[in-house]
């Protein structure tokens, strides 16, 4: 964690990007000094919390997301590569994953 990841006290604004990529449909949060200080303690959670979802979660999603992969394994016992990609938020992100399944393996499991 940088020290750019935290918010300035005095001037406690927070962007948040809870979309697809991290690119698009980014928040702007006007938080108080004691929300900052919260988010400070531990960004990750703070918006693992704002965005209603489990701090790993938030972390799985950042460091996998937007890409949503199939739950299925192989015949050789290996988890599917397929997937899509979620253009939703990171909750959405995190209920597609829990419940997946590629073109192959949706059918007849
Ligand atoms: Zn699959």
């Amino acid at each position: 964690m940088s020290r750019e990841d935290l918010v300035d006290l005095d001037n406690p604004t927070w962007w948040i990007s809870l979309s697809a990529g991290r690119s698009m449909g980014s928040d702007y949060v006007m938080l108080n000094r004691a929300q900052a200080e919260e988010y400070n303690k531990d960004p990750n959670a703070y918006a693992a919390r704002h965005a209603g979802v489990s701090k790993h979660d938030y972390l799985d999603w950042l460091e996998n997301g937007p890409f949503v992969r199939c739950l299925a394994n192989t015949k050789s016992g290996k988890r599917c590569r397929h997937g899509d990609a979620c253009m939703g938020g990171v909750k959405d992100w995190v209920e597609m994953q829990g419940n997946y399944f590629c073109f192959v393996h949706r059918e007849g499991t």
